[in-house]
């Protein structure tokens, strides 16, 4: 392809200089009709809201490139230190909505669209989620890239483009049924691609060891099946300040020479079908949330991410200082959102060593001042490891530089803890066994500068638990930096109404200074306020039960608490506590026991991932568990369950304004910092919840008289695991006892006789390690004060405020800032006066 298509006569070409688009009414008429009529080619008998909806979205999207240039050059400019953030999810959901919000044209491009005739909710309801994530990890990236923005830092997310996102969700007889996700079938207006910085990345083959014409010894690595890396940007605006960053999405393609020697045997059919082989890799992202996957694609992925996006920080670095690396780790940080990009240690060390001609001193040096490591979970289970044959077969030189970092590092241990040869083992890079394996936890922090968890508990675990060893090494490598969620999507686009009335109290500033919110406090006291508050609480029940109705046939009172619990299903997360629950109020209402009653309506959602059989059989006993109760007549609007299918960003963001009471009931210890608990919070949600990740903080900023609290704490529960005995619980407690009757005799299970048998086995093993029966008591005592609390309507109310008002530290701007001023230390930049 030809580098430049301007004449050498005229260098400095003013092709891209064009006027600033305007922001006003009839300049997004006149581009929405241009885009109908011309690009899309559709006109006033196109009944597809989807067509409004693209039309929309280029001209907002025209907006924001003309701002990204911007960006991009006076970043290039100036020069600056730059971060990128390696993550394999981002878990954005819509995008239209948000540019508008942070172009600040939300208000002008609706009164745009009523002079146009359309209706802005249905065209903002034809965009598809991009769901290219699991859960709260792949969303706290969304969010981070967003507080970037915002924050004006110069940071590049990194990520993948598969093809097909997270699995969309059907309840079929109660069940769930995983249907693929094909986000791009409609094609995707926000990327462009960009074949210009296209990547190779190799695999397979072998490595030949020689000596160069400087006596120096150099690795080649031979023989390789290569694969392309295309990158698509996705632009990430900052709210209201001109910024416009970048998210860089990899897809992998073939290489244009695949397979000549089939080719030349004239199978060329079968030449050409190797072109799957390579375009597979980003296909699909895997399902699996906190769980370890061991699958070679899943590892061809996390390469893939790696390679392409250190080749592409390279490409620029040597395009602007050519060889001369020696301020390399000034200018640039790399964040490796969990171990998936961890591969990035040895990498980037392969390309400083073998492309660029380090010395391995130098390219050590480089690497362990640029990487940085976030851990996400303490879950034996989600600590990946990959074998070390497979990754000799796969990736031979990485496997090769694993080894020597190893060396190097144990070198270290030993000079600390001479002939400590137990520590030696434990802390070694590689696991020894049966099947070595390379633990990928362990490369993160021997590579990087910085070790962080992400709620203050979880920090403190990893330093006395699972690093433990390290922390001892490098106490100044470990920190905390608390999860955060942006108010941007989460507050002002989800919550509009309340954003306003929030606005009108207290300013606008909070939008991009949460703390600002604690000036809602006071008003907490004034009856007009609490009034309006709880109009606007009431209003979005409406709201929910009415985007719900379609999925939903159940009896919903809005005046009801609305209990949700939306998150993946997973054991330690507890949504059976939450059933048996439910269970013992149907119990009570069974058994004429409802005197000063407080109607609840509990909402659960959330996917299980397709291998993981009790997280589908909790979603069958939710499902059951609802039939029974909201087809009993005795039960009537006293009560109702039910399980919202597809749970994803967009259902997030019209559950959050409509929530009264926030389920965080993780086992203590196990949820690292939990982000729902968040985004519900800053919606005037009150939490039930354990002393468990970021909960703990969240009851610290609200107060304890705000804040329902149960459970075991993480000390208790690791004390007791090992004479723990859930019989005794249940012989204890009637309540208990009359709760696992129902579910033993097969009351929810009538026609499918057993199925709830695992179940029931697993939560009354004296191994259980989520404890569940051990907080049963104390989870039903809670939510008795729960009921007690929203009988007094006035004071409910008061809470919800107070919760609102101590919601800032949880912004991801608070978060963002605290990363750039403990790790990046990135300097930010003003692009919106250039
Ligand atoms: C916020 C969010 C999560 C994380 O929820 P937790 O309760 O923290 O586990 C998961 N999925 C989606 C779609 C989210 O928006």
């Amino acid at each position: 392809m030809p580098n430049r298509v301007f004449r050498k006569s005229n260098p400095k070409s003013d092709i891209t200089k064009l006027p600033k688009l305007g922001l006003e009414k009839k300049n997004f008429i006149a581009d929405f009709k241009h885009y109908y009529s011309h690009r899309l080619g559709r006109d006033e008998h196109c009944r597809s809201p989807h067509y409004a909806y693209e039309a929309l979205s280029l001209a907002i999207s025209d907006r924001l490139v003309e701002r990204w240039k911007t960006t991009y050059n006076t970043y290039k400019d100036q020069d600056c230190k730059r971060a990128c953030y390696l993550s394999m999810e981002f878990l954005i959901g819509r995008s239209l909505s948000n540019a508008m919000l942070n172009l600040g044209v939300d208000d002008v491009v609706n009164q745009a669209l009523y002079d146009l005739g359309l209706e802005a909710e249905e065209l903002l309801d034809s965009e598809v989620d991009a769901g290219l994530g699991n859960g709260g990890l792949g969303r706290l990236a969304a969010c981070f890239i967003d507080s970037c923005a915002t924050l004006r830092l110069p940071v590049t997310g990194y990520g993948l483009r598969y093809e097909y996102g997270m699995f969309t969700q059907q309840i079929q007889n109660g069940e769930q049924v995983e249907l693929p996700d094909h986000w791009l079938r409609m094609g995707n207006i926000w990327e462009i691609e960009r074949p210009e910085y296209l990547a190779r990345v190799k695999f397979g083959g072998h490595t030949q060891t020689h000596i160069d014409e400087k006596g120096q010894k150099r690795v080649v690595w031979l023989d390789t099946h290569d694969v392309l890396a295309m990158p698509y940007d996705t632009p990430v605006p900052g709210y209201k300040n001109g910024t416009v960053n970048t998210l860089r999405l990899w897809k992998a393609v073939a290489t244009e020479e695949f397979n000549l020697q089939e080719f030349n045997a004239g199978d060329y059919a079968e030449a050409v079908a190797q072109k799957n082989t390579a375009e597979n890799i980003t296909m699909v992202l895997y399902p699996n949330d906190a769980n370890e996957n061991g699958k070679a694609l899943r590892l061809q992925q996390q390469y893939l991410l790696a390679s392409a996006s250190l080749q592409d920080v390279l490409a620029n670095w040597v395009g602007r200082h050519g060889k001369d690396f020696s301020k390399f780790a000034e200018k640039n940080c790399f964040q490796l959102n969990d171990t998936h990009p961890s591969i990035a240690v040895a990498e980037l060390m392969r390309l400083l060593i073998d492309i660029h001609g380090l010395s391995w001193k130098e390219a050590w040096q480089i690497t362990s001042h640029t990487m940085a490591y976030t851990n996400h979970t303490l879950l034996p289970e989600a600590l990946e490891k990959w074998s070390v044959s497979l990754m000799q077969t796969l990736l031979p030189r990485l496997m090769e530089i694993i080894f020597d970092i190893n060396a190097y590092f144990l070198r270290e241990v030993s000079a600390h803890w001479p002939g400590d040869g137990e520590r030696l083992a434990r802390m070694s890079i590689i696991e020894e066994g049966y099947e070595k394996k390379v633990r990928m936890a362990y490369l993160a922090i021997v590579g990087s500068y910085s070790v962080n968890g992400v709620a203050e508990l979880h920090s403190k675990l990893l330093q006395e638990g699972l690093f433990k060893d390290f922390y001892e090494l490098w106490p100044g490598k470990f920190n905390n930096k608390t999860n955060g969620v942006t108010p941007r999507r989460w507050l002002a686009a989800c919550n509009p109404d309340l954003a306003k009335l929030i606005t009108e109290t207290i300013g606008d500033a909070w939008i991009t200074n949460l703390a600002e919110l604690e000036k809602l406090k006071p008003y907490a006291d004034d009856p007009e306020f609490r009034q309006k508050w709880h109009a606007l609480k009431q209003a979005s029940k409406q709201r929910l039960v009415e985007y719900k109705k379609e999925e939903v046939n159940a009896n919903i009172n809005v005046n009801a608490i609305f209990d949700v619990q939306v998150k993946r299903i997973h054991e330690y997360k507890r949504q059976i506590l939450n059933v048996l629950h439910v269970i013992y109020l149907y119990d009570r209402i069974k058994r004429g026991d409802t005197q000063n009653w407080v109607a609840r309506c509990v909402l659960i959602g959330g996917k299980a991932a397709p291998g993981y059989v009790m997280a589908k059989k909790i979603i069958k006993l939710i499902n059951n568990v609802a039939n029974v109760i909201n087809n009993d007549p005795a039960v009537g609007d006293k009560l109702s369950l039910i399980f919202l299918p597809n749970y994803r960003v967009t259902a997030m963001e019209k559950i959050c304004p409509g929530t009264d009471l926030s389920e965080q009931i993780s086992t203590a210890g196990k949820e690292a910092s939990g982000t729902g608990n968040m985004k519900l919070m800053m919606n005037g949600a009150l939490t039930i919840g354990t002393l468990d990740g970021a909960n703990i903080e969240i009851r610290e900023e609200v107060g304890e008289e705000n804040f329902f609290l149960f459970g075991l704490t993480e000390t208790e529960v690791e004390a007791m695991r090992p004479h723990y005995d859930p019989q005794a619980y249940i012989n204890q407690d009637s309540d208990l006892q009359s709760v696992m009757h129902l579910l033993e005799c097969g009351h929810f299970n009538q026609f499918e006789p057993g199925i709830f048998d695992d179940i029931i086995a697993s939560i009354k093993s004296p191994y259980d390690p989520w404890m569940t029966i051990a907080d049963f008591r104390s989870y039903i005592e809670a939510q008795k004060r729960v009921e007690q609390a929203y009988r007094d309507q006035d004071h409910w109310i008061k809470m919800s405020i107070l919760n609102t008002a101590a919601s800032g530290k949880f912004s991801t701007d608070r978060t963002i800032s605290e990363y750039n001023r403990d790790i990046w230390k990135l300097t930010p930049v003003d692009v919106e006066s250039k």
